[in-house]
């Protein structure tokens, strides 16, 4: 049996014996491993993907063109693993990974003062970067720069709902810069490394004072519940597609 998301075809012959199936390294068991602060099944075992990275997995192969004769020129900040894998697969894509620490990736960039020039990327991915940058008004100008004019880059980064300290419903992007010590952070910000609790329109907002066009991309309705559950996707998670245009 075979279904469609996204006009990609995918094989329905791993819905048969087991319950989860990670769809970037083909691992397949009962559950996910167990992951986070407040612990739930979303890591796999085998690549280290998480929800997020299962669903941009589904979003990656829906954008990249396997069959273009043109190479793909590829950015990929502070990389996971999976994210990694899933950029291997392509034969037509010229791949760049970058960490501001050395050993983390195949080259050194601060995200405030990238060095590469101005409309390089056809596709840069930034997960998970955003909350930890001080000037992230900077970091999203540098990205700004480097994409190329037809170019997506697609960025991804945590959502506050409450307020950490008066508990009322979060109205804007929480940040406090005179709060660095990691369990202070932690408290106000989620995780001892970050420096902000972004609110949604917020984020989009200063996405869009950067310059960018900005498609929230509603991903998770093209999957039905039996396909969420069985990649281990979640609702929450959103990708922000990203252009010049
Ligand atoms: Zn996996």
């Amino acid at each position: 049996m075979i279904y469609k998301i996204f006009g990609i075809t995918f094989y329905k012959k791993d819905l048969i014996n087991e319950n989860v199936l990670c769809p970037i390294c083909n691992w397949s068991g009962n559950k996910f491993a167990m992951f986070g602060l407040i612990a739930r099944d979303a890591l796999c075992p085998k690549c280290g993907s998480l929800e997020r990275h299962r669903l941009s997995y589904f979003y990656l192969l829906s954008k990249i063109n396997l069959f273009a004769s043109k190479s793909i020129k590829v950015l990929h900040f502070a990389p996971e693993k999976s994210i990694t894998s899933i950029f291997k697969m392509f034969k037509n894509i010229e791949y760049i990974s970058c960490d501001i620490e050395p050993e983390k990736a195949m080259c050194v960039q601060d995200i405030t003062n990238i060095t590469f020039d101005d409309n390089t990327f056809d596709i840069i991915f930034c997960s998970h970067v955003l909350e930890h940058i001080e000037d992230d008004s900077k970091a999203m100008t540098e990205l700004f720069r480097v994409l190329h004019p037809q170019g997506i880059a697609i960025l991804q980064v945590p959502f506050g709902k409450i307020h950490p300290f008066d508990k009322t419903e979060l109205t804007t992007t929480f940040e406090d810069f005179t709060i660095t010590a990691p369990e202070e952070r932690e408290k106000a910000f989620g995780q001892e490394d970050h420096v902000r609790l972004y609110e949604k329109n917020d984020f989009v907002k200063r996405l869009k004072d950067s310059g960018f066009n900005v498609i929230e991309e509603k991903i998770m309705e093209a999957f039905k519940d039996e396909f969420q559950i069985k990649y281990g996707l979640s609702a929450d998670d959103i990708i922000f597609a990203v252009t010049k245009q």
